[in-house]
């Protein structure tokens, strides 16, 4: 990177491109809020035929994305079921209580994914005194898990349980991309298991801005008047739309590239003795390194390994977090193994 540090702490740290930001400067763009910016328009479209879906709408973030979701889906007062682990209920700020005024119930999975049987107890009983269950959240990849794959025939039955229970299902799929280079599974084949998806382009594809929602048409014109309301909806915003029309043409089929990297990367640390990584994680783009039998403190060696030129981030209780990305080439992630063995072979 510019600064001559190896950025591992996530895959949002990425700059456009040289070739990303000419497309950017070429947009053509409107008034969004009118409805007449022509590269908003195309990308929505394509991400709705991606996603096999009726619509889809551009938003700022992905946390607007998931929020704008549960707002639609529920009603204040509901409880809805997420992952313990999920960004729903872990990196969104409460939102869920703050926009919607619903309450989450977390439950534990195993690598991100909720057992059917762990959703069906966490469904209410329809008892008036209790809250209403509306809405169930999977996440795929799963980022706190170590960007695991959740498995198709798992969301199938997941989808199957909601439709029996008269819940909706909602796919956090910031990185469903990485997801489906890991399965090959078309991304649509997990979009279809859910009423909404939402996905990034800010994440491994590369775009500086930028998410979207898929859905019902009914479900996106709802979703549009939410946008306006929690100060999402723009103006000439094709110019960011650009950008993710320049990911989705030039930036999915090389996400491999990462996975083999963070592979590679696993490898390594996973040879530094004391550092252990659960490989049925080793999935996608994201590790997990578990460093308590190490002796040291995971904030003690994020600043260690800061010093050393490598930037990583922290993780679950007793874990740091590496993250593989387009602005990393294999000869960095080398190099930042190289230079974390070297610390941590310092007493
Ligand atoms: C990054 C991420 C989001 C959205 O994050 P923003 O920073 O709001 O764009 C949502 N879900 C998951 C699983 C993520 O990793």
């Amino acid at each position: 990177m510019e600064n001559g540090l190896i950025d591992l702490r996530s895959d949002t740290v990425t700059r456009p491109s040289p070739a990303m930001r000419q497309a950017m400067m070429a947009a053509e763009v409107g008034d969004d809020i009118y409805g007449e910016d022509p590269t908003v328009n195309a990308l929505q479209d394509r991400i709705a035929a991606l996603l096999g879906k009726e619509a889809a709408l551009y938003v700022p973030s992905g946390s607007m994305g998931n929020q704008i979701s549960i707002k639609v889906h529920t009603r204040a007062g509901d409880e809805i079921i997420a992952e313990a682990g999920s960004h729903v209920f872990n990196y969104e700020t409460a939102g869920a209580a703050f926009l919607s005024a619903v309450q989450v119930h977390p439950v534990e999975g195993r690598h991100g994914r909720m057992s059917l049987e762990s959703i069906r107890r966490a469904i209410r009983p329809d008892i008036y005194y209790m809250p209403r269950t509306s809405l169930v959240c999977v996440e795929n990849t799963h980022n706190r898990a170590g960007g695991t794959v959740y498995p198709l025939e798992l969301l199938k039955e997941t989808a199957k349980l909601c439709q029996e229970n008269h819940l909706a299902l909602h796919l956090d799929g910031a990185r469903l991309w990485n997801a489906s280079a890991q399965s090959g599974i078309p991304v649509r084949d997990y979009a279809e298991c859910a009423d909404s998806v939402s996905v990034c382009f800010s994440k491994g594809l590369g775009a500086p801005v930028g998410s979207a929602i898929a859905g019902t048409k009914a479900f996106i014109e709802e979703a549009r008047h939410y946008r306006k309301i929690f100060g999402g909806a723009m103006r000439q915003a094709g110019v960011l739309a650009a950008a993710a029309l320049y990911a989705l043409d030039h930036n999915v089929e090389r996400l491999r590239e990462d996975h083999d990297k963070a592979a590679a990367l696993a490898r390594e640390i996973g040879s530094i003795p004391g550092m252990a990584i659960d490989p049925e994680t080793v999935q996608t783009n994201i590790l997990i390194v578990n460093v308590e039998k190490t002796g040291r403190t995971p904030e003690d060696l994020v600043a260690r390994f800061r010093d050393g030129g490598v930037l990583v981030g922290l993780g679950p209780y007793g874990t740091f977090r590496a993250v593989t990305h387009l602005d990393v080439s294999m000869a960095d992630v080398r190099k930042a193994a190289e230079s974390i063995k070297k610390v941590m072979a310092v007493r």
